[in-house]
């Protein structure tokens, strides 16, 4: 892309006449991708509006709001109860849908953040001329970017222009949530859906900026499997743990020991997404963890330095990694923690400040941060290792019996945890109730506050729960990245006939109670089921958490490729991208649809023809708002749980209303036909994972599956419900066009009962929700 300007000396039109005029033409597309440019790139607020009307006229916002007052400006706060509006006019649901806006526009302006610095990293240390190169088996590199931007990325310094688009979309998005601008609900949430598909342009920048700079996995299924847990660090050796999603320091402590040839020497970790691509970078790295284990590992003081990049770091890092002796070197300017800034400062001079107490720095040259943080680890470890960060199991008990039960920590914690009876045992020798809490256990701290007699509860909990902190030991499949052309080629024409019934991506921050094995337990019903599984960020790790009774992991188990009865992580946070990837490739790769700038037509194909769903389990923060919303535009329905009144907005379909499940059928010039509803929901909110294991499958059905295809669905959701339910459905006759979609087993019992409900065969469609395909497409 680049501006064009040129000078016009003389025109004269019927219209006009012109003389030096000079004109600017803003950015031209430069590339050597010989598909035709779409109706549609670089789109800005409004131009994909009509799609967005489309689905939310069929997925109606319905909110459940967290807070119904505004505070936003100085006019109010403003009371929104029972009709009532803002100073400023709002009403109840357009405020929802604001909040919902803006949560979106944090989310997508953070991965864009971590996509600028790590672009620009990447061109200052390889150059902006670096190639592109995912590798001989994906030529459809940029999915996401290619659809929507209209570009397909060659060189690194592609990227910042894709960036540039992308960083304007979001402040357009975030202006529309100041007081006076947005007052319609639905246009708020079409502009959700805008900096949601924006998010997932810069994940994909991010992520592809990476795969290339830093020699990742290129789509490869047989990634490295690599070791995950708390038990997993080798003590008797210097630690340092990298937090956060932004591997940067992370690849330069690692270069830092290769160089010194001391990889043997040091254990190098990770926690939250970090940890995933420090393990694509060097797969001898360990990931400690996901979310809900900063606190309990920071407190365990196992960690000789921890480096803080950026996102979903806790924010009392520096007060707890203090109290155990751990330095802290954080490096983002997002992250500062008030740490003076050493970036400029002689390298020796820092790692002596360190190693003599300083609690930390802030060191914004990540060549630096990663030859200090190594070094001071390796010269505070010995005098650290005699350091006692946690009460010994005598001492849990004397704690304990200082608790008065005054059930306060229960109350305040989110799950309403048996702390006080946990305590009671414990006071007279009984350590196991501590140890349930550990497993149970979000690790959120909200309890220990709120203690009169200032217990360390999380430390009671970690050192009574040791054995199973020890034995903390698992594999997860390092993140494989994007998903290869080849395996697209191989599984595009049974998805979308639905002979392979479905996609579902396990995603989210692993953040949910009742403990670790609803994401590995789900995944597994899929996997056996001969379903494609996928998944990423911490709930890919949390998967990795759980093991069979062989003592063995999904990724153990079942092939880590994109296709049927397999399980494919593909890495971090911003490695969502390709999972919305990957259902834009089937229609460029197997249909041969054209993705240029082609929003709207290839969002049309997904929302009808490819059965995918998204789950995110425990989902906690603004990124993964951003990121179900992006799916959402693109026709990708996702399930949020458990904590399901904490969602704020979902999108809901209405199956009694028929008029809302109509399509227009191609094969019949236009005509109108009624589909059912597949799938039924945008977005919705499951409580248990057995209501999400069933609803996942329902809306894995499309319009446009073969009677085999329905057959094969139909027969998983029926039988799903019987297993968790006891019972059918009461809405599968709903699914049924024709008596070939009946699962042969149940067949004749369920034709009988289609009979008595006066059902009527329908047809299935060649479908589209596009008014100006509905004769032909293109
Ligand atoms: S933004 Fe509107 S509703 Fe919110 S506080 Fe201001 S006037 Fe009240
Ligand atoms: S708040 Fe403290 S004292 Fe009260 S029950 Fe909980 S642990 Fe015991
Ligand atoms: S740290 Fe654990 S026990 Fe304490 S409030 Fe949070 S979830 Fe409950």
């Amino acid at each position: 892309m680049s501006k064009l300007k040129f000078k016009i000396e003389e025109l004269k039109s019927a219209l006009a006449r012109m003389e030096g005029v000079d004109v600017t033409i803003g950015s031209i597309i430069e590339d050597t991708w010989e598909e035709s440019m779409g109706p549609t790139p670089m789109p800005s607020i409004d131009t994909l509006r009509a799609w967005d009307h489309i689905l939310l006229n069929r997925y109606k916002p319905f909110y459940s709001p967290f807070c119904d007052m505004c505070c936003l400006c100085t006019y109010g706060k403003c009371d929104l109860t029972a009709g009532k509006r803002g100073a400023c006019g709002i009403d109840m649901g357009a405020q929802q849908a604001r909040m919902y806006l803006l949560s979106s526009c944090i989310g997508a302006a953070t991965h864009g953040a971590h996509a600028r610095h790590m672009v620009e990293h990447l061109i200052e240390k390889l150059g902006g001329d670096h190639k592109i190169d995912l590798g001989r088996f994906i030529s459809v590199n940029a999915p996401n970017i290619m659809a929507v931007v209209g570009m397909r990325p060659e060189r690194l310094s592609d990227l910042r222009k894709v960036l540039d688009y992308a960083e304007e979309q979001i402040v357009q998005c975030l202006s529309a949530t100041h007081t006076g601008q947005e007052g319609s609900s639905i246009d708020f949430e079409s502009k959700s859906m805008h900096v949601g598909m924006i998010d997932h342009v810069v994940m994909e920048a991010a992520d592809i900026a990476q795969i290339t700079g830093y020699g990742f996995p290129k789509g490869d299924p047989d990634a490295p499997l690599v070791e995950i847990g708390m038990g997993t660090l080798d003590r008797s050796k210097p630690v340092v743990i990298c937090v956060g999603h932004n591997v940067v320091t992370g690849t330069e402590i690692v270069d830092y020991l290769m160089k010194k040839d001391m990889m043997d020497k040091l254990e190098v970790g990770g926690l939250c997404c970090t940890a995933h691509d420090l393990t694509r970078y060097e797969k001898t790295a360990k990931v400690v963890g996901h979310l809900s284990k900063q606190l309990y590992f920071i407190r365990s003081g196992v960690a000789d330095v921890i480096v803080v990049d950026e996102q979903c770091v806790r924010l009392d890092t520096l007060k707890e990694a203090t109290k155990v002796k751990t330095a802290v070197i954080a490096t983002s300017d997002k992250i500062c923690y008030g740490l003076p800034d050493r970036t400029n400062d002689p390298t020796g001079e820092i790692i002596k400040d360190l190693v003599n107490g300083a609690p930390g720095a802030l060191i914004l040259d990540s060549e630096k941060a990663g030859e200090v943080a190594v070094e001071v680890a390796l010269r505070i470890s010995e005098k650290r290792r005699k350091l006692k960060a946690l009460p010994d199991k005598q001492e849990v008990m004397e704690l304990a019996r200082d608790c008065n039960v005054c059930g306060e920590c229960k109350r305040t914690c989110p799950l309403d945890l048996s702390i006080p009876g946990a305590m009671e045992a414990a006071a007279k020798g009984d350590l196991s109730g501590l140890v349930d809490i550990y497993d149970l256990c979000l690790g959120c701290g909200v309890c220990e506050p709120v203690c009169r007699r200032d217990l360390p509860i999380l430390n009671m909990v970690q050192r009574a729960a040791e054995r199973k902190v020890k034995e903390e030991k698992h594999l997860l499949r390092s993140g494989r990245g994007p998903i290869l052309d080849t395996e697209i080629r191989h599984v595009g024409p049974p998805i979308v006939l639905g002979t392979i019934p479905g996609v579902v991506a396990y995603v989210g921050c692993a953040n949910y109670p009742k403990g670790r094995g609803a994401l590995a337990e789900m995944a597994e019903e899929f996997l056996r089921r001969k379903y494609i599984v996928v998944a990423s960020g911490c709930a890919a790790m949390d998967i990795a958490m759980h093991e069979d009774e062989d003592g063995k992991t999904l990724y153990e188990k079942y092939p880590g490729d994109f296709d049927a009865g397999c399980i494919a992580n593909v890495g971090s946070c911003v490695a969502n991208s390709h999972i919305s990837g990957a259902c834009i490739k089937i229609p460029s790769i197997f249909a041969r649809r054209n993705i240029r700038a082609n929003y709207e037509e290839i969002a049309d194909y997904i929302l009808n023809r490819i059965g995918a769903c998204g789950v995110a389990w425990g989902v906690y923060s603004q990124k993964a708002e951003a990121i179900a919303v992006g799916c959402n535009r693109w026709g990708i329905p996702v399930i949020v749980g458990p904590h399901a009144s904490k969602y704020r907005r979902l999108y809901l379909g209405r199956k009694d209303i028929e008029d809302d499940w109509h399509v227009y059928d191609v094969k019949a010039r236009g005509e109108r036909v009624f589909v059912g509803p597949a799938p039924e929901h945008l977005m919705y909110a499951s409580e248990t994972k057995e209501e999400c294991i069933v609803m996942t499958a329902r809306l894995c059905i499309r319009p446009n599956d073969t009677t085999k295809g329905r057959m094969i669905k139909l027969s998983h959701y029926l039988d799903l419900s019987e297993k968790y339910f006891g019972t059918l459905p009461d809405d599968w006759p709903v699914f049924v066009r024709t008596e070939a979609d009946l699962p042969i087993a149940k067949k004749d019992v369920l034709l009988k009962e289609l009979k008595e409900v006066g059902w009527k065969p329908g047809r299935i469609p060649d479908p589209t929700n596009l008014e100006r395909f509905k004769l032909k497409w293109r």
